[in-house]
């Protein structure tokens, strides 16, 4: 079967965004007078939960929902400032990756859980490189619910048997294998050692991750 098209998950899978997350998470627990100190350690276990105000509620889920919603509010602000400043660059081999996939002719998509505005902010000017974009305004149910990889296989009008996710969480590998889409998987700094169960291959990240290996990973 043909590959038609490259799905990337973006926190962690294109760039290694999640300190910058959990920094801006500080600032905006600070802003709001709170005094919780997500460390690397808690937002490790927090992470196994997909959105931030899903997160901030998983956090203390006795926080009103004023509350939550401001302080996810506030956060986006400052995460987005701060990505916007100094561009994050892409994990090792992503870019070139996406090159092969541009001159091959080999369709491009972003499948996230992250806001519409965070994905926006990481993108800047690669975003035109991208036909399908979905964030987490554009489904109910985030991953590991395969909503996400169903709602970009439709939009690209491709079966999701053309399709090769990549991933570095368990619950982006779920949504994927759920979607019927082959997954690979790219652990990320706070991802590395987790369970990777059902995806088709793990890589330590995309330097050595050609098209061609990609399509023999195509059933
Ligand atoms: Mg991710």
């Amino acid at each position: 079967m043909t590959l038609s098209a490259l799905i990337f998950d973006v926190d962690g899978t294109l760039a290694e965004t999640e300190e910058a997350h959990r920094h801006a998470f500080l600032l905006a627990f600070g802003q709001s007078g709170l005094d919780w100190r997500w460390d690397p350690t808690v937002y490790r276990e927090l992470l196994k939960v997909s959105g931030g105000r899903e997160r901030i509620l998983a956090y203390d889920p006795d926080a009103a929902p004023e509350l939550v919603a401001g302080v996810h509010r506030r956060k986006t602000q400052i995460y987005t400032d701060m990505i916007a400043s100094g561009r994050i660059a892409f994990r090792p081999g992503v870019e070139a990756l996406i090159n092969e996939a541009r001159e091959a002719g080999v369709r491009l998509a972003i499948a996230s859980t992250t806001s519409r505005a965070n994905v926006e902010a990481l993108l800047g000017r690669r975003r035109q490189w991208f036909e399908v974009i979905a964030c987490g305004e554009d489904t109910v149910r985030k991953k590991p619910d395969p909503q996400v990889y169903q709602l970009v296989a439709f939009r690209m009008g491709l079966p999701v048997e053309q399709c090769i996710a990549i991933e570095d969480s368990t619950n982006g590998v779920k949504a994927a294998v759920g979607a019927g889409i082959p997954v690979v998987v790219t652990p990320s700094l706070y991802t590395t050692g987790d369970d990777f169960t059902g995806a088709a291959a793990i890589y330590p990240n995309l330097a050595e991750v050609k098209l061609n290996t990609l399509r023999a990973l195509v059933p």
